[in-house]
């Protein structure tokens, strides 16, 4: 009769650690994915956007909101409203675009290799949208050596709430 219990007791316990484990995982991989039409994305973008975000465009150097932007505050997904940068990673790479070390964590937003217009380089995009967000490079500072060099009209701006 012992046994039995220690028996039912183990499996009970295996079971519990299971349902952790899984639970763990949704909360920390799983994203819900924004999925939208070549179509809806022209009704809700502008034209500047759409062609930054959903066909890989580059706005010029020096002419976005955000390369100067210098508040405290959180980066967001300019197609979903996704939390991507912090102000706290925001550097002055010089380039005339907004450049971060890092982004909010790594499952916000995905690398891949593109070999576009003769150039190897490696493209950000929005980890929930897949909207095109820029390109990351190897020449930022410490303590990444990362920078992900983004376009202004990628991302919205959400100032610290200071209370
Ligand atoms: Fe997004």
């Amino acid at each position: 009769m012992k046994i039995f219990s220690t028996i039912i007791g183990l499996s009970i316990t295996g079971m519990i650690l299971i349902a952790q484990t899984s639970e763990k995982k949704s909360k920390g991989f799983v994203m819900d994915k924004v999925v939208k039409s070549d179509k809806e994305w022209q009704t809700c973008l502008t034209p500047e956007e759409y062609q930054i975000l959903r066909e890989q465009g580059t706005e010029r150097a020096f002419t976005g909101k955000y390369y100067n932007h210098k508040e405290e505050g959180t980066y967001t997904c300019a197609g979903c409203d996704n939390k991507l940068f912090s102000s706290d990673t925001k550097y002055d790479s010089g380039s005339g675009w907004p450049a971060f070390f890092d982004s909010l964590d790594e499952t916000k937003v995905n690398i891949k290799r593109d070999l576009s217009y003769g150039m190897i380089r490696t493209e950000i995009t929005c980890a929930k949208c897949d909207s095109h967000l820029g390109h990351v490079f190897e020449d930022g500072p410490k303590p990444t050596g990362l920078r992900y060099c983004v376009n202004s009209v990628s991302l919205n701006f959400t100032p610290k709430k200071t209370d």
